[in-house]
């Protein structure tokens, strides 16, 4: 309710909507007395278990490149995660008979991560996510309410000790202090929640992550032990790792939809999609030195947007094209006067 307060979840109005709901479990679903709550690993087959990390942070280093998030480079969560849980309440059915039950995947006013730390599935982090010591913190929750009363697991201790690595590494300075996040901030926020304008003394700390970000999880020393999912549905996607942005850019709402399809990405829509890798652009732009051959494609790519339909697209075209030359200091002068208060 604190952080509610304090306005940290942004235009995600439907965080307050539901009031304690989210915190009361049988007020969600009457008649639940315990909680099956689930993680499932979601990096991708293909990752490299011994330094995964150094390949993300390298693409990072690529500005003219667009960056999604892992978790959202396959197949939607939601999806399997949630035809899991499912197959895992009939096998209990057919040994129990049936039973009262709801299952979640980030579909509805649940505290999943408070639930998965209470029930021993990790702790929370300072970066507000759930990690263990087994599987760091790249994995997705999900919970089984039931009407069953089940014996409880026992939460684990916390093992971030003096670290604070994600708060560092965040580059926007999202988490204000342990355990206390200013969505406001968070490019996963910006990136996928958010609908209107990207606050532009942030738009330059994006960089080029064009949907969601994972630098706090990079950053925790806890993820050399996360594991690889086991699932062909988190497979990256054609198209979706090491693309260039201005390829990104060009794609017409049609292709958008048909690339998309079956990913979470969709939901965030064409227009959003656009908005966010123009911000990625101009973070290019900014970032190559005058007279760079470079700069003119993402210049081409840029212009063929600044007529588009939508003003919340055009306004950040514009911007993206106003980068070029920038001085760091300039766009860093701007993010400084952010810290007094934008919002
Ligand atoms: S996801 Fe990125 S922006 Fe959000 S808190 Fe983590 S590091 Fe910061
Ligand atoms: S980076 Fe450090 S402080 Fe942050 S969650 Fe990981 S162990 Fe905890």
């Amino acid at each position: 309710m604190r952080w509610l307060a304090a306005g940290f979840h942004g235009s995600m109005d439907y965080m307050a909507a539901h009031g304690l709901r989210r915190a009361r479990p049988a007020e969600l679903v009457p008649g639940t007395v315990s909680v099956i709550t689930a993680r499932m690993n979601y990096l991708p087959r293909t990752t490299v278990p011994e330094g995964w990390q150094a390949v993300e942070w390298a693409r990072l280093a690529r500005p003219q490149e667009g960056v999604i998030s892992l978790y959202a480079r396959g197949r939607d969560y939601h999806k399997v995660l949630r035809a899991r849980l499912q197959k895992l309440q009939q096998r209990m059915a057919a040994e129990l008979g049936p039973f009262g039950h709801r299952v979640f995947t980030d579909s509805a006013p649940v505290l999943e991560a408070e639930l998965a730390a209470r029930s021993g599935q990790g702790w929370r982090g300072k970066h507000t996510l759930v990690l263990s010591r087994e599987g760091g913190s790249m994995f997705f929750l999900g919970e089984i309410y039931v009407d069953l009363a089940l014996p409880p697991s026992a939460p684990v201790s916390g093992h971030c000790g003096s670290c604070s690595a994600c708060m560092e590494a965040c580059p926007t300075q999202a988490i204000v202090a342990p355990h206390r996040l200013d969505a406001r901030r968070c490019i996963s926020y910006l990136t996928i929640e958010h609908a209107g304008p990207i606050p532009a003394p942030l738009r330059p700390l994006l960089g080029n992550r064009i949907y969601g970000c994972d630098d706090c999880q990079l950053a925790c020393p806890w993820n050399k032990y996360a594991q690889v999912s086991a699932l062909p549905d988190f497979d990256p996607r054609d198209g979706l790792t090491g693309a260039p942005l201005a390829a990104l850019l060009d794609w017409s709402e049609e292709e958008f939809l048909r690339r998309t399809e079956g990913s979470p990405i969709r939901r965030i829509g064409h227009v959003r999609w656009l908005r966010n890798v123009a911000v990625a652009l101009g973070n290019a732009l900014a970032a190559l030195p005058p007279g760079d051959a470079r700069r003119a494609p993402l210049q081409a790519a840029l212009a063929t947007r600044a007529t588009h339909p939508e003003a919340l697209v055009r306004e950040h075209v514009a911007w993206a094209l106003q980068q070029e030359g920038k001085l760091p200091e300039a766009r860093h002068e701007s993010h400084e006067s952010h810290e007094s208060g934008p919002f």
